[in-house]
């Protein structure tokens, strides 16, 4: 699909901004290398990521050079149960308007379901819509599991005007260094917006007040703070 269909499809339920979420390290290299990346950019160029358990599937499927969005915050929505976004603390979000200027020769496709769920010898109708029509009809404002997926000959979708908006998790913890997660995963991300000559607003993500993300991260090791924040 052009990116201008999908863009007058999202309108029409609502839906202003896209999101797309990751983890401190690989939002890090966006921020340097002044864009969205998908996981074969940045693979091939030898950046750093953090691994996904999806990426096996990603690959398979043919979407490993795609750049992934969502058109509602899935941070309340992640997993069973309210809680922090699957895919990482830091949210970049970025205007809707951005499908109206994709690089030529970009496609814009919508998911039916989450790729982990895809199996093999699917039919195509059944894991992508197959016209805006037909989007149009399906998609509501939240539907989450309807993601985004440009495909754009780069891999990347370039930040627009060299801005960057982020919401960033505080997990109200500290590194086993003693350091607070949320201010050295700022000073990261503030870092290599500079590498990139990037201009990033980050402000503290805004939880709903049912969300329950701090009683979550309360929970992880050390580890685990570090391979996300850090
Ligand atoms: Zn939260």
């Amino acid at each position: 699909m052009q990116g201008s269909e999908v863009h007058a499809v999202l309108t029409k339920i609502g839906a202003t901004q896209l999101h797309h979420a990751n983890s401190v390290t690989t939002s890090s290299a966006f921020l340097e290398q002044r864009g969205l990346l998908s996981r074969g950019f940045v693979e091939d160029g030898g950046l750093k990521q953090t691994p996904q358990s999806s990426d096996d599937k990603d690959k398979k499927y043919d979407i490993w050079r795609c750049v992934f969005l969502d058109h509602v915050d899935i941070h309340f929505r992640a997993g069973r149960k309210k809680g922090p976004n699957q895919y990482g603390p830091v949210l970049f979000i970025l205007d809707l308007d951005i499908l109206l200027a994709l690089p030529a020769g970009s496609d814009v496709l919508v998911t039916r379901s989450n790729p982990i769920h895809w199996y093999d010898d699917q039919p195509d109708g059944e894991r992508w819509f197959q016209s805006a029509d037909e989007l149009g009809k399906n998609i509501r404002f939240g539907n989450f599991d309807k993601m985004l997926v440009i495909r754009s000959p780069s891999g990347m979708l370039d930040f627009p005007n060299r801005r960057a908006r982020i919401m960033l998790d505080n997990p109200q913890r500290q590194f086993s260094s003693g350091q607070d997660v949320y201010t050295q995963a700022e000073e990261r991300l503030r870092a290599a917006a500079l590498t990139g000559k990037i201009q990033v607003g980050i402000q503290q993500h805004q939880c709903r007040s049912d969300c329950i993300c701090i009683d979550k991260y309360a929970k992880y090791t050390h580890e685990q703070l570090e391979f996300w924040f850090t």
